[in-house]
């Protein structure tokens, strides 16, 4: 390789394996950039080179060449392995980089990782980014959205980097400044667990439609394609149909009947249910949507409980209108994912004291990620007629969606509860709903039921103050002065 005798590249890449020499390419393809890159073992470095010689490239054997190949200030944005692998990475390029570079994490971090990395970082003088990257690898090669954290004095640098590279809705790039340190992975994991959440619901419409009306899935692939014609319209519901289409080349049967039904996962809709148990935030849905996977990935469990009794299905009446029924539920239940989704995020903001545009999120997530839809640019116009909307389904457009579905969904539910179809997620979203909208709710009874074990107190509907009523004595009220 040529010695590097001056610093020729604009950005930088580390970690060459799919997401990153895909990222490498955009980079190099827009217009102005030159791009540095490096990977821990240089076989990958080599190979991504001899597969496009055209790109720009300044390829680095060490960390040391890699610094030197860039302009300052320098900035390099890691692909690597989540974990330890980052940490490597950050504690070798904050050997060779000075005050003032930027080191970017494009890499799945979870978002308490990444306040942890971008303090110490900034002790060094050096800028640390958690950018969340989500699009996979087509994303990261055409377009993904890009959700960056760190602080302002880097966005300046790095906006009009990644501004090139993100994916374009209506004349506007899919990135904004999220907020501070780890504010861009936070976001980025949210969308994750919404991404679970959409997902297991067009499973359960799915399951509903080909169990309730014996369709195919080549049938079934003919609705989604329909469906995805309407408001409904995203990259998910898209590649369902894709799926839902494609025969297996062994077999002659449909794809989907021969992929083994037990849902893996990476982590993120785990982290996103932990979390949002943390901030005290119901996000149902998702939550509801990782247990499917975890009950799916338990085979011996299915197996022994095969045997146990379900309902006798009686056939659907009016498939065409259950089918309508079930786009109607699939739109509601989605709403509410959003909407909780959209809770955690403020309630992570609060938190965590990021300043972090609503709006703006649901504008980046309309191009690139895995959860692009159209409906997301309602959400950034409900934002933006009321900043402090309290829960997005208020919003006189969701009231509107989910005030025309919810006969449908509501008789979707009930009809999956009598045929014996699992749907955990539509039947979840229906209760939130329900009780987010309940005048009352039986929490009184649970305060009264913790007040006697435990003398918890509670307080009431028509006075200020903490009370206790004496269970285990005459049964009169105290009023208490502390409360448990
Ligand atoms: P990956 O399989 O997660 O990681 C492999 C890369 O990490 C290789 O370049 C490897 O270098 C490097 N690496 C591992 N440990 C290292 C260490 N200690 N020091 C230096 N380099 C190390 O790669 P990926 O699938 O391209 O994903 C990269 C990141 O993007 C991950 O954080 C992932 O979660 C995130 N992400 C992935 C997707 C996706 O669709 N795949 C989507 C969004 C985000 P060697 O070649 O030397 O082993």
């Amino acid at each position: 390789m040529a010695e590097i005798t001056q610093p020729s590249a604009n950005i930088g890449v580390v970690g060459l394996a799919v997401m990153g020499s895909n990222l490498a390419r955009n980079l190099a393809s827009r217009e102005g950039n030159t791009v540095a890159i490096f990977n821990r073992s240089y076989e990958k470095t080599e190979t991504l080179l001899t597969e496009h010689p055209e790109a720009e490239f300044v390829p680095a054997k060490t960390y040391e060449e890699f610094a030197a190949s860039l302009q300052k200030p320098r900035t390099a944005i890691i692909m690597v392995q989540a974990g330890r692998g980052t940490d490597a990475v950050i504690d070798a390029l904050t050997e060779v980089f000075e005050p003032g570079d930027i080191i970017v994490d494009g890499g799945n971090a979870l978002f308490t990782d990444t306040i942890r990395r971008e303090k110490a970082v900034r002790e060094t003088g050096i800028n640390f980014v958690g950018a969340g990257i989500s699009g996979g690898e087509e994303g990261a090669l055409l377009g993904p959205s890009i959700m960056p954290g760190g602080s302002a004095e880097a966005w300046e640098t790095l906006g009009p980097i990644l501004k090139s590279i993100a994916a374009v809705v209506d004349g506007e790039p899919c990135v904004t400044h999220v907020g501070t340190d780890g504010a861009g992975h936070f976001v980025k994991m949210i969308h994750n667990g919404i991404e679970y959440a959409d997902m297991q619901l067009i499973g359960e419409a799915y399951d509903l439609i080909r169990r309730g009306t014996g369709k195919s899935p080549a049938e079934i692939a003919d609705i989604f394609t329909e469906w995805n014609k309407g408001e409904l319209e995203s990259y998910l519901i898209e590649i369902t149909a894709e799926v839902l289409r494609q025969v297996d080349e062994k077999t002659g049967k449909p794809l989907v009947d021969v992929i083994l039904d037990q849902a893996g996962s990476k982590g993120t809709g785990v982290w996103t249910v932990q979390t949002a148990l943390d901030l005290g935030i119901p996000v149902s849905g998702i939550a509801e949507a990782v247990f499917a996977r975890s009950v799916s990935s338990k085979p011996a469990q299915r197996a022994a409980a095969s045997a146990l009794p379900g309902p006798t299905a009686s056939p659907v009446e009016n498939v065409d209108a259950f089918i309508e029924g079930v786009r109607q539920a699939l739109y509601a239940s989605k709403v509410i994912a959003y909407s909780q989704g959209f809770d955690a995020i403020v309630a992570g903001a609060e938190q965590y004291n990021w300043d972090i545009k609503k709006g703006d999120i649901a504008k980046i997530w309309r191009g690139g990620c895995i959860i692009r839809a159209r409906f997301l640019n309602r959400i950034t116009d409900a934002y933006a007629e009321n900043p402090g909307l309290v829960s997005l389904v208020t919003a006189p457009f969701f009231t509107d969606v989910v005030t025309q579905a919810q006969d449908s969904w509501r008789n979707v539910v009930a009809d999956a509860a009598h045929a014996g179809i699992p749907a955990p997620v539509f039947a979840s979203s229906l209760s939130y709903y329900d009780s987010l909208r309940a005048d009352r709710l039986p929490a009184a009874l649970t305060q009264g039921q913790r007040d006697f074990f435990g003398a918890h107190t509670y307080k009431r509907v028509d006075m200020e103050g903490t009370f206790h009523t004496l269970w285990s004595g005459d049964r009169t009220e105290i009023e208490s002065v502390d409360s448990h």
